[in-house]
């Protein structure tokens, strides 16, 4: 198993629009794998694909209070929504930030398991925002484009800001020659 890099907003490689896994073989077993280690060493409850840089339509998801129910979606597809629900999220992706999103409240997915086995599923609650989130960044599409967009050109301000403070950091720690 490996950790893997998580890009941060506003990485370009974030607005991909993933392409569909054909075949569920034991590659796409050792990336879920590797995906879920890397969202429970984060810690998140949710990790896309995309979120790695990786252009594959897969999921992991674990809402559980103990991170023992580890959950991994190739392909997903939200069939129907019902109701609205707002709700305060965080992204991986987006560190440090957390903002109110509307989204529906109960959905129907349609996806494959980590055996390539077709599922269909209600959710709602916590795993219905989190499936939500997860698959609209499969789409390319961040929590902050519900935001307004002076709060995200604040959000995108503050990130690259730290993203160039870390980066002159590391350049300073490197060895004097
Ligand atoms: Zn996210």
């Amino acid at each position: 198993m490996a950790l893997l890099t998580i890009l941060h907003y506003p990485d370009p490689r974030l607005r991909i629009h993933a392409r569909p896994i054909t075949a569920v073989g034991v590659e796409t077993r050792r990336l879920i794998a590797d995906l879920l280690e890397t969202m429970y060493a984060a810690p998140g409850i949710g990790l896309a694909a995309t979120q790695v840089g990786l252009d594959q339509r897969l999921i992991v998801v674990d809402v559980s209070e103990n991170n023992d129910a580890p959950c991994a979606f190739i392909n997903p597809e939200i069939l129907a929504r019902d109701g609205k629900e707002k709700s305060q999220e965080g992204c991986l992706s987006v560190p440090g930030v957390f903002e109110e999103v509307e989204r529906a409240e109960r959905i129907r997915v349609r996806a494959l398991d980590r055996d390539g086995k077709r599922v269909e599923f209600d959710a709602d609650g916590l795993l219905a925002v989190c499936i939500q989130h997860e698959i609209d960044h499969l789409d390319g599409k961040l929590f902050v484009d519900y935001l307004s967009e002076l709060k995200r050109l604040r959000i995108r301000k503050k990130l690259e800001k730290e993203q160039r403070e870390t980066h002159e950091r590391s350049a300073t720690a490197a060895p004097a020659i």
